[in-house]
């Protein structure tokens, strides 16, 4: 065991030269903690800190209020497409949901009231965006710039910094030529023009993803005239929606355990496609005769049937569910268009075979920068090096999606490999938070400055993960999906069972980090050789037993 000191020695991956922190524009403001962006994660990263006891939290948001994905995509039949009872905060159930998979002014209004209720709205700071945040070494502190409403500048001086910036909430939009010449309104799906009245015109959506495929049976009926433009098909399952009735709620509300028993028979109800999507496609067989079955259920047209049956395995990208989408496809006023996009004229989109598509609105719905963290481009850690420049090398990378190596005190919130195909982002979320407060409480109790994971740890990790992805459906589909990144790897989704990930992450495994503080600090245990699996580190509550 090696005594934990401050500072540490020079190592090979501590260089001795380390930057000058940012100089502090503004006011500095001392605080403890510091979390960036108050959607579902943010949130929930303030409640369980005030909740351990840690009452100096600034949460800092760029919009005007909390919900992050639920504050911006207020598109037209925007709801969530897990079950409401899983997909919220396993502290706040709430007995009102009025059906099964909430829209999107149910949720947002949901995590209004809960953060209100928590009382610790008081932390937070909106309109404000952190501009950039670099780590001090010396003051052991993350030093972070933010620009407020009217253009004032804060910087903040915060022990730890958690990101919970969110990992689809960048729009992304297509490098189509022409797009920004053309005439009439373009928008993203995530950034609805509500000013923009779509009765009566022709109308284009790029893109068939999980937005458009609510997006496009909610306008079809209104609009004078649909293209969809479609790069691959999606596979999409029934829905199963059901509004719940008044009894069912009254029971909710009043019987001890039932909204309990629901969350958890969802919860493994969706646990059971695991095995499909990380070990044998083939077990998806039912669910793809349903994916079939709704396609010659909604579909009268054989060609548009062929069509929008997709060519790669189910799975391999994200499952949609609608009951909804193949009726509003098959309409006579909607064409599903395969030809892909050449370029964008003032007065319509030409396709690739020249055939011009006059269009008054284009709605852009082609998802979210994932496998390059916008946020990452902000912070800055120990060698003076940018995340993104780190990750551009290796791909996103981070030990149990949460802490990097270089990036002391540095927490992630739906962090590399922590998505889902299958389940509920806020287990996820919830999981991740439960490990950033046990290391906030683990600093606490043995005085450490800074944690830092260990390189070689977080290495093992990652290949360890990569190694698993090799058998998942995202590698063997036969899809170009999302969730791999420019070197081919998927370092967006979790390829194992999440309640695997809740308990890699119930504790903080301190011996999987180089730590510093107080002289008279307990000691660290030794690193975890590069071979060691990193689930075999003892947890905080084991290394201060030993210490
Ligand atoms: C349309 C849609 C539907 C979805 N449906 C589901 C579903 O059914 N089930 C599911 O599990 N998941 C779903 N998701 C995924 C969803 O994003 C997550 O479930 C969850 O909402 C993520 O929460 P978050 O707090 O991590 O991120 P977000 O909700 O994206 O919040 C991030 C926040 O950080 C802020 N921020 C970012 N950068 C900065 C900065 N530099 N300075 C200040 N603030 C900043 C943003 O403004 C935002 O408020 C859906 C996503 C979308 C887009």
């Amino acid at each position: 065991m090696s005594q934990a000191t401050a500072p540490p020695p020079p190592t090979a991956d501590s260089p001795e030269e380390v930057p000058a922190a940012p100089e502090p524009q503004g006011e500095e403001r001392l605080v403890d903690h510091l979390v960036i962006g108050a959607g579902f994660a943010g949130l929930c990263a303030a409640i369980k800190l005030h909740e351990a006891g840690e009452r100096d939290v600034v949460v800092v948001e760029k919009g005007s209020d909390v919900g992050g994905t639920w504050r911006d995509n207020t598109y037209p039949g925007a709801a969530c497409d897990v079950p409401s009872q899983l997909y919220s905060f396993s502290f706040a159930p709430n007995p009102d949901w009025s059906a099964s998979f909430s829209p999107q002014p149910e949720i947002q209004a949901y995590i209004q009231k809960t953060a209100r209720a928590s009382g610790v709205l008081g932390g937070f700071v909106f309109d404000t965006l952190v501009e950039a945040a670099a780590w001090d070494d010396e003051r052991a502190r993350w030093v972070v710039r933010t620009t407020g409403p009217g253009g004032g500048s804060t910087t903040y001086a915060a022990r730890t910094l958690t990101s919970g910036a969110g990992g689809l909430s960048e729009p992304k939009l297509p490098d189509i030529e022409g797009l920004d010449d053309f005439g009439g309104e373009v928008f993203h799906s995530s950034r609805w023009r509500h000013d923009v009245d779509l009765a009566g015109r022709r109308v284009a959506v790029i893109g068939t993803g999980a937005s458009s495929i609510q997006i496009v049976p909610s306008i079809q009926p209104e609009v004078a005239h649909l293209d969809v433009y479609q790069r691959t098909a999606p596979w999409v399952i029934p829905r199963n929606d059901r509004r719940y009735g008044r009894l069912e709620k009254a029971a909710l509300q009043r019987v001890p355990g039932l909204q309990q028993a629901y969350r958890k028979a969802i919860y493994w109800g969706r646990e059971s496609y695991v095995p499909a999507f990380t070990w044998k496609p083939k077990i998806a067989w039912p669910a793809k005769q349903a994916a079939l079955l709704n396609i010659r259920k909604g579909i009268s047209d054989p060609a548009l049937r062929a069509a929008v049956t997709p060519d790669f395995e189910l799975g391999c990208k994200r499952v949609l569910i609608s009951n909804a989408y193949y009726p509003a496809l098959d309409a006579g006023n909607t064409d599903l268009v395969t030809d892909g996009i050449a370029r964008v004229t003032p007065t319509g989109i030409v396709t690739a075979d020249g055939t011009e598509r006059p269009v008054d609105v284009i709605i852009v719905a082609t998802g979210f920068f994932t496998t390059e963290l916008p946020i990452t481009e902000r912070l800055t850690g120990r060698s003076g090096r940018t995340l993104a420049e780190q990750w551009v090398e290796t791909g996103m990378s981070a030990y149990k999606g949460s802490t990097v190596a270089d990036f002391p005190n540095l927490f992630f919130l739906v962090g590399p490999n922590t998505g889902l195909g299958h389940s509920s982002m806020v287990f996820m979320i919830e999981s991740q938070v439960a490990y950033l407060v046990d290391a906030v409480r683990t600093m606490r109790d043995h005085a450490y400055d800074a944690v830092e994971v260990r390189p070689e740890v977080e290495r093992a990790w990652s290949a360890d993960l990569q190694e698993r992805m090799q058998q998942t459906v995202w590698h063997t589909g036969g899809c170009a999906s999302w969730y791999l990144d420019q070197h081919g790897n998927n370092t967006t989704l979790w390829p194992r069972s999440t309640f695997t990930f809740r308990a890699q992450t119930r504790a903080f495994d301190v011996a999987a980090y180089r730590v510093r503080g107080a002289a008279d600090a307990p000691t660290s245990t030794p690193a975890s050789s590069p071979t060691s699996t990193p689930t075999s580190t003892p947890t905080s509550r084991e290394a201060a037993t030993t210490a």
